[in-house]
């Protein structure tokens, strides 16, 4: 017999995460038999709902995996009697105890896990870590929070975030999530760089010219901008997603693969670089446009936002790492809505090769001649080497080639959705993916002064067309530090 029980508790279990990725991948996470014997899931939130109509609600977006379709619907049938629900306001102690009581319940006197996640709007979390820390946590085993970003809006509002969720938990109860850092080749960039031979040694200034770390979608806020609009793109994306696998990307070996020697590291870079100026920042802000007869919307067309928003949904930023590994590359950062693709993917750009004996074959343009690296995150994930190579044949006609790990070709399985891996995660206890206050704090050090400065001098937004490349001044600030956005470079495949 098992001794222990595992409650999962989703608070905002009403809503769109929770419907579209927490409960999707706690199913998965069932079916790949990673739960174990006795768990419990619960929605809480205030909407009225039966067990019964929560079970119908999630069961919507429940999918197996393509490779293991057999059993599904008895395993679909088997986890749904395991969910549960209770309505309650996010701020009463009452109805939190209320939840213990159930949970008690199904726990049956077994030394109790409870992982409680927040899939709320922040300015409840306090309300709810108050409640459920003091009324439904676990009394002999652990209780752990999962907090979604946002994580405040500046240093001030992030610290005093931190300081109030402290009152009730300590730092190793709180999960602060990015899902970039559950994506299978985020995850994979240590594993790249420290397992093989051929990129460690290549892993700085001596060899890289600059990293660029691209994030690009290919919609705009679509009536969905309210949230966005008090944010804007580069505390939605830059500030934690890109910032984050620039600390991974960047950071000296770790002493192990242990969570806080990893994220010892992670602080370190942080802490060695710049914060962002003006002068090495563009934002751009999306118009709307026609073409071939559809019209598309510009960004204040949006009803949920204000007509005259300078909120950004563009940015490109210049960053610098002031230590002895990255002295002078410059870390390239941009990230927009509403333009041509949808991608995220990080492009490292190598050195010219001192004294190329195939100079002359390259012409007068030896940027075109240099490696680069591409770790495409999504979709589609790859990794690809450009390298130069002989066309065959008699002369010596050189060519740009690609080695190529195209995920979908060599790996015939699905890939885990990034929320299955770090639930999992915070199940088990392993913090290595979740990020630490210290981390946080140093993140919004490098932006808050940025961030103030767009604010306070009203800084106005180049606009670009919707479903464009993005405004051209991101090409100037790329020439400034003798940059050229890989992604824009027309030659990948
Ligand atoms: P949501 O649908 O707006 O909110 C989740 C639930 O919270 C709602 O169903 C609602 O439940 C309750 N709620 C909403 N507004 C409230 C308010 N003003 N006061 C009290 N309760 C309120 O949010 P979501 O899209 O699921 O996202 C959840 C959290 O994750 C948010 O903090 C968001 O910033 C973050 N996040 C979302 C995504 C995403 O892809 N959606 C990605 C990253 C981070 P009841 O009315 O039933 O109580």
């Amino acid at each position: 017999k098992t001794e222990s029980s595992l409650s999962i508790t989703v608070v905002g279990a009403s809503g769109d995460l929770a419907k579209k990725k927490i409960f999707p991948a706690l199913f998965a996470l069932f079916y790949e038999d990673c739960l174990p014997e006795n768990f419990t899931v619960f929605g809480y939130a205030r909407t009225k709902m039966t067990d019964e109509e929560l079970r119908n609600m999630i069961s919507q977006t429940l999918t197996c995996r393509i490779d293991k379709r057999e059993n599904c619907d008895d395993k679909m049938d088997r986890f749904l009697k395991r969910c549960f629900y209770h309505s309650g306001q996010y701020d009463s102690g009452e109805h939190f105890a209320e939840l213990d009581c159930k949970l008690k319940e199904k726990e049956e006197g077994r030394l109790s896990k409870r992982l409680f996640y927040l899939s709320i709007p922040p300015n409840i979390f306090v309300d709810v870590v108050r409640c459920a820390s003091t009324r439904a946590s676990s009394k002999n085993g652990w209780t752990r929070v999962i907090v979604e970003k946002p994580f405040g809006r500046d240093s001030e509002s992030s610290g005093e975030l931190t300081r109030c969720l402290k009152q009730y938990l300590a730092e190793d109860q709180i999960f602060r999530i990015d899902h970039y850092l559950g994506k299978e080749l985020v995850e994979n960039l240590s594993v790249l760089r420290f397992s093989n031979l051929v990129f460690e040694p290549l892993w700085s200034r001596d060899y890289i010219r600059n990293v660029q770390f691209i994030f690009s979608e290919d919609f705009g806020t679509e009536g969905r901008g309210g949230y966005f609009d008090n944010y804007g793109i580069i505390r939605d994306i830059m500030q934690n997603h890109l910032l984050q696998i620039l600390a991974l990307f960047a950071m000296e070996t770790p002493v192990s693969l242990d969570a806080e020697d990893i994220r010892n590291e992670k602080v370190k870079v942080l802490r060695s670089m710049r914060p962002l100026q003006l002068e090495n920042v563009v934002v751009g802000q999306y118009k709307g446009h026609s073409k071939s007869g559809k019209t598309y919307p510009a960004y204040t067309d949006d009803p949920t936002v204000p007509k005259n928003s300078l909120t950004p949904t563009f940015a490109a930023a210049a960053l610098f790492i002031d230590n002895a590994r990255w002295d002078g590359v410059p870390f390239l950062m941009k990230a927009g809505k509403a333009l041509h693709t949808k991608r995220a993917e990080i492009r490292v750009q190598f050195r010219h090769v001192p004294g190329n004996l195939f100079k002359r074959n390259f012409g007068t343009d030896l940027d075109k001649a240099t490696n680069e690296l591409v770790l495409r995150v999504q979709p589609d994930e790859a990794i690809y080497l450009k390298i130069n190579n002989k066309v065959p044949g008699l002369g010596m006609r050189l060519d740009r080639s690609d080695l190529n790990l195209l995920y979908r070709a060599r790996y015939l399985r699905e890939i885990p959705d990034a929320y299955e891996r770090l639930l999992l995660d915070a199940i088990e206890g392993e913090r290595r993916l979740f990020i630490r206050s210290d981390e946080l704090d140093a993140a919004w050090a490098l932006f808050t002064p940025l961030l103030k400065e767009l604010e306070e001098k009203k800084i106005a937004p180049e606009l670009y067309p919707y479903g464009s490349r993005g405004p051209v001044g991101s090409h100037y600030l790329a020439a400034k530090h003798n940059v050229r956005w890989g992604d824009l470079s027309g030659e990948d495949s």
